[in-house]
């Protein structure tokens, strides 16, 4: 079992606590390692390092900065295959996956580094005769990082990367369930020229570290990923001192397949996105919409595709299209939420209920149709491979229905309608409409959003 340690002003350090966390494999239910279990103390200690080293950070030309997090890039491409391996065994994504994540992750760093060149102040007109105004943008301090376990090194890039590029300096703090990649990540950093006290990487549970994280006086920004929940706690830590927040929370997003739309295409990208990591992805389809001329047909194509869904070990087996959820407590939320459903009258058509194989985390692929509006199957997060139908028989009600969420972050529409494609697009109260597919976002997108989907600073 590997044991780790944090990573605070350029060296490994034990906890102030002495105290370790487990983490688990979610293909085996065995324990694969143990980390630090932080303390407000350790949280300290990370800020202040960062807080020094951002001094001189900051003085450096943004060009320079961007040299370093093109030496971690190169780190990271060097080390892809047991990253790829580390994300796999403690978050369940199948490999493949994995190794996008890590080749996304070092293209998505050089893709920062190139801002530094880029980004500008703006020179303004004043109202008083031979006067400018000089709008700079100057770096905001430290930073913090709190992740969540779906997308857990990407994320590292995601809010490393921009922070250091512009002259932050950042504390990051991995999911308890997903740290083991942050630490790998980390060795890469130790073994850069990257200046200490720039990186730092506490561990630890979100109510203890996160929350002293959020809460602590010498952090400019909270740059958060992850639940509602958690957001609402991390904002009301950051309230204390009026620190500045980013926060990515869950989505619900809606499907919606038009009468013309191609539906072999329509229910190949759905289906695709409700098994990508297994379902745990908070901008792929978790509801349909689908118009009751061709919803029948619809249906059935989707419970093909979904039966073949092919779920396994990601680093024993290979041909799987999943792996399990990410633990026992998310596999028994997933299969509450389906037996609500059918409680609220849903029809289950396919599945329902967690895999019988043993041991691992497995859920069945599963396809529940007549869901109603109202019930919490299409209104609440299920963040598994279930996926919820209703039908509609107008444009108007199916984008009335898709609004109708607590959640704003993507959406999608399967049409060969321009002018549909473009109403639902200026209808849709989403941060992201796809036209005739579904997510990933490229390179140079980023999340944006309504509700309780996004907090922008
Ligand atoms: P989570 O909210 O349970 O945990 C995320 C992080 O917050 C963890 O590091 C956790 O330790 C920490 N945390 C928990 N309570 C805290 C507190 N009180 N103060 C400070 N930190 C705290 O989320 P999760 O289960 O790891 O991830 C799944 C969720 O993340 C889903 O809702 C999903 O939709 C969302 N997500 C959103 C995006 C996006 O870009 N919008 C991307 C990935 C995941």
């Amino acid at each position: 079992m590997k044991s780790y340690q944090m990573f605070i002003d350029g060296e490994f350090v034990h906890s102030g606590s002495g105290k370790t966390l487990t983490v688990i494999n979610p293909a085996t239910g065995e324990v694969i390692s143990e980390i630090p279990a932080g303390t407000a103390g350790d949280v300290d200690a990370a800020v202040a390092a960062a807080g020094k080293a951002q001094r001189s950070w900051a003085k450096l030309a943004a060009i320079e900065r961007a040299h370093y997090l093109r030496e971690i890039a190169q780190g990271v491409r060097e080390n892809a295959e047991s990253l790829a391996r580390t994300i796999a065994e403690e978050q369940g994504k199948i490999l493949p996956l994995a190794w996008v994540e890590v080749n996304f992750t070092a293209d998505y760093i050089d893709y920062m580094a190139e801002f530094a060149r880029r980004y500008e102040g703006e020179i303004i007109q004043s109202d008083r005769p031979n006067e400018n105004i000089f709008l700079f943008k100057a770096p905001i301090g430290v930073v913090a990082g709190i992740l969540p376990w779906n997308f857990p090194f990407f994320l590292i890039a995601r809010k490393m990367a921009p922070a250091l590029v512009t002259g932050n300096t950042i504390v990051i703090k991995p999911s308890t369930e997903t740290p083991n990649n942050a630490f790998a990540f980390a060795e890469i950093v130790a073994e850069s020229s990257l200046p200490k006290g720039v990186f730092n990487l506490v561990s630890g549970k979100g109510s203890e570290v996160g929350n002293a994280l959020a809460g602590h006086p010498g952090i400019g920004m909270v740059s958060f990923t992850g639940s509602v929940e958690s957001g609402v706690a991390i904002m009301q830590a950051a309230a204390q001192n009026v620190t500045r927040v980013s926060l990515e929370l869950g989505g619900k997003a809606p499907a919606i397949v038009m009468p013309d739309a191609d539906l072999d295409l329509a229910v190949k990208a759905i289906k695709d996105s409700r098994v990508i990591n297994t379902g745990q992805v908070c901008n792929c389809a978790e509801r349909v919409y689908v118009h009751e001329a061709v919803a029948g047909k619809f249906i059935d194509k989707m419970i093909a595709a979904m039966k073949e869904t092919r779920y396994g070990d990601p680093l024993t087996e290979e041909d799987i299209d999943m792996g399990p959820l990410i633990s026992k407590e998310q596999q028994e939320k997933v299969d509450a939420a389906v037996k609500q459903a059918v409680s609220d009258g849903a029809e289950l058509v396919l599945g329902g209920k967690c895999a019988e194989r043993k041991p691992g985390f497995y859920y069945e692929p599963t396809v529940l149709i007549n869901c109603r509006q109202d019930t919490d199957i299409m209104q609440k997060e299920i963040f598994g491979p279930v996926l919820p139908i209703a039908t509609f028989k107008t444009l108007d009600e199916a984008i009335e229905m898709a609004n109708d969420s607590q959640y704003g972050l993507t959406s999608s529409i399967y049409t060969q309608n321009l002018d549909v494609a473009m109403r639902a697009c200026n209808e849709l109260k989403f941060g992201e409409t796809y036209i005739n597919r579904e997510n990933f976002e490229a390179m140079q997108g980023f999340h944006s959003g309504w509700r309780r989907s996004i907090m922008d600073p």
